[in-house]
């Protein structure tokens, strides 16, 4: 027996994880410093923790009021029907359920590159494929209508990542717009918001009521530090929001996820204060670090170390993770999450250290 021909489907590589580092270095997780992943080092609001608690005894019941309730309190913030308001497990199953309701087989995605990889590996489950076009560094990843139209090509979905994963850069409204005034009737572009707290541009939820070919993509993960409870959603149209009742997996995201995500919602100061703290971080990290870096708008800052994995293993070994873009198709850049002040400082003082001894090219 073997499953269906996967070979076109490559796996998604994670940010390297404390306890995993900490068992193969033999290391106190507690001595590691993990900026790989762009998660919240300030851990979720204590207003989640005390939802999940309580939340606790009541998970043998399959989560319907729960999912109401925080698709409602969703629609309420961003001034949309409820139905447009598509919860999934992560914003990770949103792309899947925006592929599913979309792709035909044989249809393609464009996607920008470097970029997320996830947006092509659920093209590939779907039975679909994907193209890339240039978040390009030679122009220090700036994002334009542009550059995606010059390769577009009539493809059913379009990635825009705002900010943009791993570089920071953002895709200017006009340019959006421009955009979703450009591409054919059949084509959906994907604003990819995963990082919008932290960036001065508004939502592009607000096109929603003028265009029916944006979706917009949002997440619990990062901003409000719910990343292990896997709950996101994807803003749609009103015309076809409908389509959600056919393609998702039932009961989307789980009880404890639903609950968390509510009183996360009702904790704005945490929010805000990791914003805050981010912005603080990204600065430092920019003016700080000694290797050349690029402005973001995230809760990270990409930077050009030469060698990446000979910078970021030297690092690892020191008990600082950061992520190694090679992955994404930059073998000369790491990517390094907005810690604590403390993490910050600690993070740029061993990379520092580093590469004034690692050769960098
Ligand atoms: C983190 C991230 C996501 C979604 O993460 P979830 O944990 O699945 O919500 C989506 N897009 C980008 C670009 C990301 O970096």
């Amino acid at each position: 027996m073997q499953p269906r021909d996967l070979s076109a489907h490559a796996p998604y590589v994670p940010g390297r994880g404390t306890e995993e580092v900490a068992r193969e270095l033999g290391m106190d997780p507690e001595d590691l410093t993990k900026l790989s992943s762009n998660e919240n080092p300030h851990g979720p609001s204590p207003k989640a923790v005390a939802a999940i608690e309580d939340a606790a005894p009541t998970v043998s019941v399959y989560p319907k009021t729960a999912h109401t309730d925080l698709t409602e309190a969703l629609a309420d913030k961003w001034g949309l029907d409820p139905t447009q308001v598509w919860l999934s497990p992560g914003a990770d199953g949103s792309i899947d359920y925006l592929t599913r309701a979309m792709l035909e087989p044989g249809d393609d995605i464009l996607e920008p590159s470097p970029g997320f990889s996830y947006y092509s590996m659920s093209a590939r489950y779907h039975h679909g494929d994907a193209v890339q076009y240039d978040v390009s560094k030679a122009d220090d990843f700036e994002q334009t209508a542009e550059s995606v139209l010059d390769v577009y090509d009539g493809e059913r979905m379009v990635y825009l990542t705002t900010p943009h994963n791993p570089s920071g850069s953002v895709l200017p409204r006009a340019e959006l717009v421009e955009l979703a005034e450009s591409v054919d009737d059949h084509t959906l572009l994907v604003v990819d918001e995963a990082y919008g707290e932290f960036a001065d541009e508004p939502s592009a939820i607000d096109l929603l009521s003028a265009y029916d070919n944006i979706a917009v993509l949002r997440t619990f993960s990062k901003a409000y530090g719910l990343a292990g409870l896997r709950v996101g959603y994807a803003c749609v149209p009103e015309e076809w929001a409908d389509a959600y009742a056919r393609v998702n997996t039932p009961f989307a995201a789980s009880e404890l996820a639903c609950r968390a995500a509510l009183a996360a919602l009702d904790d704005p100061d945490h929010v805000e204060k990791s914003v805050e703290s981010a912005k603080w971080a990204r600065q430092y990290l920019r003016d700080e670090l000694d290797v050349p870096t690029w402005e973001s708008a995230g809760n990270f800052v990409l930077a050009d170390v030469g060698d990446a994995t000979a910078v970021s293993d030297v690092a690892q070994r020191e008990g600082v993770i950061v992520r190694d873009c090679g992955s994404f198709g930059l073998p000369e850049c790491i990517r390094i999450s907005c810690g604590t002040e403390a993490q910050t400082k600690h993070a740029v003082d061993v990379l520092n250290r580093i590469v004034s001894e690692v050769p960098t090219a």
